[in-house]
């Protein structure tokens, strides 16, 4: 069977990422990795549907473990990604999305080679500081401290294997779509049973 697809999608905060992904998973092709953090939930937020909440002695078991595809400690707080839940979705052909900040991209394709790494982009810096703010969720000084963040990271859009601009959120959706479906008619090793099917009809 085709292995799935792993799906890295990255960018500055406020790029939204999110809305892109729960776009992507409303086609019932794709599961959403759910990350484990040890962030506070936000109001609404719940306990193995958004994140996993832990401590941070949890945590850092969980790296020693070595249960993590990547972690990386971000504002203060440690997000990472459960490697087994990953893995399984993948062998059984799903294609997974990640929804993870630069540093934990970087070293997904570090470990996971065939990993597709999509950056998302704003549109500008002044509409992106505008996204932050609208969302109500960060502090003025987060919000100034995550759109300062931003020009460094659009720098090291090189570590990345595509870029869109979200611009509107359909085109955004489909292109994803479009870069997703593309990797699966990618020639590798996936081939050989296609190669051999025409060489038993021979
Ligand atoms: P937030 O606290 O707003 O939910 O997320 C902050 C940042 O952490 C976002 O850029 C988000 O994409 C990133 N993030 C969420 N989960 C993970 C993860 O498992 N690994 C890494 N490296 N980043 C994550």
């Amino acid at each position: 069977m085709e292995k799935g697809k792993l799906i890295v999608l990255s960018g500055p905060s406020g790029t939204g990422k999110g809305t892109i992904c729960r776009e992507l998973l409303k086609t019932g092709e794709m599961d959403l990795s759910i990350s484990m953090t040890t962030r506070q939930p936000r109001t609404g937020e719940k306990d193995g549907v958004h994140y996993y909440f832990v401590s941070r002695e949890q945590f850092l078991k969980t790296v020693e473990e070595g249960g993590l595809l990547e972690h990386a400690e971000i504002y203060g707080n440690f997000y990472g990604t459960p490697r087994a839940a990953v893995l399984e979705k993948l062998d059984k052909g799903r294609d997974v999305i990640l929804e993870i900040e630069m540093q934990g991209a970087v070293q997904v394709k570090k470990s996971y080679p065939d990993a597709v790494l999509i950056f998302i982009l704003p549109p500008s810096l002044e509409v992106l500081r505008g996204r932050l703010t609208g969302r109500g969720t960060e502090t003025e000084e987060q919000i100034s401290a995550r759109s300062s963040q931003a020009l460094s990271e659009i720098h090291r859009i090189y570590d990345y294997d595509y870029s869109i601009v979200n611009d509107s959120l359909r085109d955004a959706v489909s292109d994803v779509k479009a870069i997703i479906r593309a990797e699966h008619l990618r020639v590798g090793a996936g081939s050989e049973a296609l190669v051999r099917k025409y060489e038993e009809e021979e």
